[in-house]
């Protein structure tokens, strides 16, 4: 079994966690890594898991985005799973009011976070067919449900995500190809650390979730895991939440 994964940018990324994951389930690993700063973040955790392919993919870039689908295409031909672990936004619009979002900085949250989904899938579409069980997974949060303080334009971005997991699993379930999303609750990472008041989430998950505990990057990969797997071979189009039961409570 071989996946792609997009997104790690250290390892606390929730990506590596997936990552590290698949690797106990013996999948070939193939790594990409967003910006030119991150290769040598990103090379030794790939190399930890013996993985031989490392590229670059700003997803903002289609050449690179070409780049890597052909690297895939040539050296292995066909892909069990695509992890989708990439978002973005300015640090301005992740504080203060929603109303002050600008269109580029919405344009970009939109862009980055939710089209590459689409760019990357398309992309991979006829190399997940081959699998015959082939997997797209992505990671949303709460905030795409309802409104979380900060969150702001990524909240409406995640929406957009779960959204358009719903509508790929439609036009993919013929090739047995499965779209999911994990929605996650708080775990600290580069790209939590951007939201104001992160810390202040974290802490309410951890006193007032039903568990009582706040999840890690274990969690996400366990979930994902098993998305992977055979076992969720009927599961196409959902959210699931791993987020101690944050997602039941009327106020937390
Ligand atoms: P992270 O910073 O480790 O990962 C975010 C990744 O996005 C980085 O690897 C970064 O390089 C990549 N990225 C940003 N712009 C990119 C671009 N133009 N091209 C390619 N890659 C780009 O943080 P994380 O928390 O692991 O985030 C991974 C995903 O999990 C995100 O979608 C995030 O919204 C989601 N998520 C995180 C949490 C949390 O609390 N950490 C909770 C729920 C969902």
């Amino acid at each position: 079994m071989k996946a792609i994964i997009f997104g790690v940018a250290n390892e606390r990324s929730l990506a590596w966690a997936i990552a590290q994951n698949l690797h106990q389930q013996s999948f070939e690993l193939a790594f990409t890594y967003g910006s030119p700063n991150l290769e040598r973040r990103v090379m030794p955790l790939a190399e930890s898991v013996g993985s031989k392919i490392v590229l670059p993919c700003d997803v903002y870039k289609n050449e690179e985005m070409d780049a890597v689908t052909a690297k895939i295409s040539e050296t292995w031909g066909t892909l069990d799973c695509l992890v989708h672990s990439v978002a973005m936004a300015d640090r301005t619009d992740l504080e203060g009011r929603f109303v002050d979002t600008s269109l580029a900085g919405f344009q970009l949250a939109m862009n980055i976070s939710v089209y590459s989904l689409l760019a990357l899938t398309k992309r991979f579409e006829p190399m997940l067919e081959k699998s015959g069980n082939g997997s797209v997974l992505t990671l949303s949060y709460y905030g795409a449900q309802k409104v979380v303080p900060n969150y702001n334009v990524m909240g409406v971005a995640k929406a957009a995500l779960e959204s358009s997991v719903r509508y790929l699993a439609y036009d993919l379930g013929p090739k047995k190809i499965r779209v999911n999303a994990i929605s996650a609750g708080p775990v600290k990472t580069l790209a939590a650390s951007g939201i104001r008041d992160f810390r202040a989430q974290l802490e309410g998950a951890g006193q007032r979730t039903p568990l009582r505990e706040n999840i890690d990057g274990a969690d996400v990969g366990a979930l994902a895991g098993f998305l992977a797997s055979p076992a969720a071979r009927h599961i196409t189009g959902s959210t699931m939440y791993v987020d101690s039961g944050a997602n039941i409570m009327g106020s937390f």
